[in-house]
């Protein structure tokens, strides 16, 4: 009997009449002769639901009570999926993170998996029954529950089809696989059939949030087969993502993504003496602020203009501290932007085709877009605009690279 590991999104699990069409999934599966482990979310709305409620309270409420908090919407679901199950007369058990035992450090609100035990689970299995895991939540080594971050149930299910040799890891969702953008935003978005492992980190890690970027980490690493596919249709392979193959590399872009998460912080007329991108970003990085993209340009007059970027929660904190930065450095001024976004283009195409880039910028030029920041990697090229670009940057880059068309 093969095994596969099923994960049902938000979405999926709204209410209970859409659990009880993941159960009628499930029951189908087994009756083809699998077995099946269901990660499931919260309830659809849940998880921001809960936030809010915290933040009635404080706006900086305690990580470790925040995530007894989060923890509680997936619980919900387990229970009530569960109960279908037996309803249907199928044997079923609910666990928690905690009751797997999916071990993670204590870093609360994004914790890391670090160990799975599996034995309960397989032993169930063997008992004939569907084992039911409450996603996006751990537990670290003292006994505080953990959580992995938003989209986190993504990750739980890879990892537990990677600790239990699942023949596939399948994330079902609200739609029918990985689409060359975010088909919310263009409307002729095309989906793929397959996507290596490592465009599709590119693209989760530059925003496309139909993936936690954790997720296709782990299914690179263990090399689980992972699978994004449509809850709500009942046909279709979804969109398979593995390793490279000969025929991907046909398509020089395999998508686009973009980040609305997005600030930048300047200073200018900054003494440009060696050391000096240290102490600019060395006490943001004691305040354990993540920065993104960084450009130095130097003046003809022994100073240089710094800017970077970082994530839009974190803009108010950055601020903070290059105001007392640019005292000490006697910076001539220091200025930001929290409405700018990324927009990324993507593909493992680009190691072997040159004039990407340039035509990029060409097409975002005509349409009078200004390229405020620009990054490259191998396979990627990522330019920071104006959020009020943002839909017509990307539907602009879709068709000038006519990725609606298969390569
Ligand atoms: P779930 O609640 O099932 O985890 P998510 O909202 O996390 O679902 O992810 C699915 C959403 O991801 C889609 O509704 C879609 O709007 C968005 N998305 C962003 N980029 C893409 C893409 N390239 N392909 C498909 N969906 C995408
Ligand atoms: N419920 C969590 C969230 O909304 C985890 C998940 O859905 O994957 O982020
Ligand atoms: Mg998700």
């Amino acid at each position: 009997m093969s095994l596969i590991v099923q994960k049902y999104g938000g979405t999926s699990v709204a209410n209970t009449e859409r659990i009880a069409n993941v159960a009628k999934r499930v029951i189908r599966f087994r009756q083809e002769g699998h077995d099946v482990v269901v990660v499931v979310s919260a309830l659809s709305g849940e998880t921001n639901r809960l936030i809010e409620l915290a933040k009635e309270i404080t706006e900086t409420p305690d990580k470790r009570e925040m995530d007894v908090l989060l923890s509680t919407g997936e619980q919900v679901t387990i229970a009530l999926l569960a109960m279908t199950f037996k309803e249907a007369g199928q044997e079923a058990v609910s666990y928690t993170g905690n009751q797997v035992r999916i071990t993670t450090d204590d870093s609360y609100g994004k914790a890391r998996i670090v160990s799975i035990d599996k034995e309960n689970i397989q032993a169930d299995l063997k008992q004939g029954k569907v084992v039911v895991v409450a996603g996006f939540q751990g537990v670290d080594e003292t006994g505080n529950i953990t959580t992995l971050g938003r989209g986190g149930s993504d990750t739980t299910a890879v990892a537990l089809a990677a600790a239990l040799k699942a023949e596939e890891c399948q994330i079902y969702t609200d739609v029918d696989g990985v689409y060359t953008t975010d088909p919310r935003i263009v409307s002729n978005a095309r989906k793929l059939d397959k996507i290596t492992f490592e465009e599709m980190l590119e693209l989760a890690s530059l925003g496309s949030k139909v993936l936690q970027i954790r997720s296709v980490e782990f299914a690179g690493k263990y090399k689980v087969p992972l699978r994004v596919l449509s809850s709500f249709e009942d046909s279709g392979e979804g969109t398979l993502i593995t390793v490279e193959d000969n025929k991907m590399e046909d398509a020089v872009i395999a998508g686009i993504a973009f980040s609305r998460d997005e600030a930048q912080i300047t200073l200018t007329g900054v003494p440009d003496t060696p050391g000096v991108a240290y102490k600019i970003l060395g006490p943001v990085a004691d305040a354990n602020i993540e920065v993104d993209m960084i450009v130095q340009n130097i003046g003809d007059d022994g100073t240089t203009d710094f800017t970077f970027t970082v994530h839009r929660d974190e803009y108010k904190r950055a601020t903070a501290i290059m105001s007392d930065t640019a005292k000490r450095l006697g910076a001539a001024a220091h200025s930001g932007d929290n409405t700018i976004v990324k927009v990324s283009l993507v593909g493992v195409g680009m190691r072997s085709h040159a004039g990407i880039a340039s035509k990029m910028f060409e097409a975002l030029g005509q349409e009078g877009i200004n390229i405020i920041m620009i990054s490259t990697s191998e396979i990627k090229i990522s330019v920071v605009i104006d959020e009020k670009y943002l839909e017509l940057a990307v539907r602009t880059l879709h068709d000038a690279f006519e990725l609606e068309k298969a390569a």
